[in-house]
């Protein structure tokens, strides 16, 4: 047999050791015992305040908590609670699959109701202020766009700008009296249209105003075009009646009042600048007798042939005109004496060879030419008498031939 030893290592066998035991172990069980019903009587009152907390589903799971709360506040048995339990836990199971009240479209929460009616009330005052910014920018645009400033364009707008002041500052005092959306929204509403009608009044009158305006700029610029039109036509009348009145009619050539105009210059020219020019006079001979022979008709002819035969010769290298009658004078410019000279005795020539004709027989003109040359300190009309003086030393000569003095 084996012997037990306490742990102070005296040997204890016998009865009082077994019953020493056993009354430990019962004080332990009874220890235990009462720590058990203490943690269960805290455990009870727990889940009957929590039993009493949750319910309001007021369904199923109300009427298991209220079967919970009557047993716990009893002295329920294991075979009681546990049934209870798992029809507990079976409610809330299916609590949890339920849809939630919220979200079922056929009973709207009052949430729900609040938030759409929220966002009805945005809707509507984003349309509000959409129609503001609408009539604000066609106002803008407008009146950024062709209206010009003009005295009346500016009095049409200080007016409209007036009114469109006045009523912004009632739609001010009304919307803030406005106490709900429906009645700030009318409020709106009718001051837009107010300013819309003031808008559209002042756009017709402004559009009345610069289509009139366009209608007299019109009218001005054809004026304006005629008048240019006619200034144009006098112009060229009087570029023609210039030319005419320097224009010797019967031969074409420059007349008398055009030699005064070029022989000024060629004076200055010669006195200023030290050029070198001449003078010619030339006289048809004997012209009386061609206009007595064959009529003052053929004598006409004779001077417009003789003339245009002349300018022909001169052409770039002198200036001739018809000084009267049947007389003709020539510039040389830039010319000198002796160049001059040559170019007046072929003009003799010329004008000698023409073949002119009367009543079939042929008639012979003849020319005669005094030259002389142009003297710095001499005045036009000087040297142009004593060119006539050569003129007439030539006829004295003969005729037919040049004389320079
Ligand atoms: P001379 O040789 O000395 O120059 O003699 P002339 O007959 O040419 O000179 P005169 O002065 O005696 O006569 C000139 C004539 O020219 C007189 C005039 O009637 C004529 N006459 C002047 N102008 C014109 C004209 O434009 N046409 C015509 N057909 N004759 C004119
Ligand atoms: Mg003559
Ligand atoms: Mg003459």
């Amino acid at each position: 047999m084996r012997h037990e030893a306490d742990n102070d290592g005296t040997d204890r066998t016998g009865p009082d050791l077994w019953e020493r035991k056993y009354h430990l172990a019962l004080e332990r069980m009874e220890h235990d015992e009462r720590e058990f019903r203490a943690v269960g009587d805290v455990l009870r009152r727990l889940s009957l305040r929590l039993a009493v907390l949750v319910r309001g589903d007021g369904g199923e799971l109300d009427r298991l908590l209220d079967s919970l709360t009557y047993e716990l506040r009893g002295s329920p048995s294991p075979a009681t609670l546990e049934p209870l339990l798992d029809a507990l836990a079976e409610a809330v199971t299916q609590l949890d699959a339920a849809p939630s009240p919220a979200s079922r479209p056929d009973e709207p929460s009052p949430e729900r109701a609040v938030v759409d009616a929220l966002r009805a009330d945005v809707a509507r005052l984003q349309d509000l202020l959409g129609a503001v910014s609408a009539r604000l920018g066609d106002m803008t645009r407008y009146l950024a766009g062709e209206n010009a400033a003009s005295d009346a364009g500016e009095q049409g707008g200080r007016m409209l700008d007036a009114q469109v002041r006045e009523e912004m500052r009632a739609l001010g005092e009304r919307t803030l009296a406005a106490t709900d959306l429906a009645s700030l929204q009318a409020e709106v509403d009718e001051r837009l249209s107010v300013i819309d009608r003031h808008f559209r009044d002042f756009r017709e009158r402004e559009d009345a105003r610069l289509t009139a305006y366009r209608e007299r700029a019109k009218r001005m610029h054809d004026r304006v075009e005629q008048l240019e039109s006619e200034a144009t036509t006098l112009q060229d009348s009087l570029r023609r009646e210039h030319e005419l009145a320097l224009t010797d009619r019967l031969t074409g050539l420059p007349n008398r009042l055009a030699y005064d105009r070029r022989v000024a210059d060629i004076e200055r020219e010669v006195r200023e600048d030290g050029g070198v020019a001449c003078i010619g006079a030339f006289d048809v001979d004997h012209f009386k007798v061609i206009n007595d022979t064959y009529g003052h008709a053929a004598g006409d002819a004779v001077l417009r042939i003789v003339g245009q035969t002349l300018a022909r010769e001169l052409e770039g290298k002198a200036f001739v005109a018809r000084y009267g009658g049947e007389e003709f004078v020539v510039l040389f410019a830039d010319m000198n004496p002796d160049d001059a000279e040559v170019l007046s005795r072929h003009l003799c020539t010329t004008v000698e060879k023409l073949a002119f004709h009367a009543s079939s027989k042929p008639v012979t003109v003849t020319m005669s030419g005094g030259l002389t040359r142009f003297t710095a300190a001499e005045r036009a009309a000087a040297v142009f008498d004593r060119a006539d003086r050569a003129l007439y030393a030539a006829k004295r000569a003969g005729r037919n031939c040049c004389v320079v003095l």
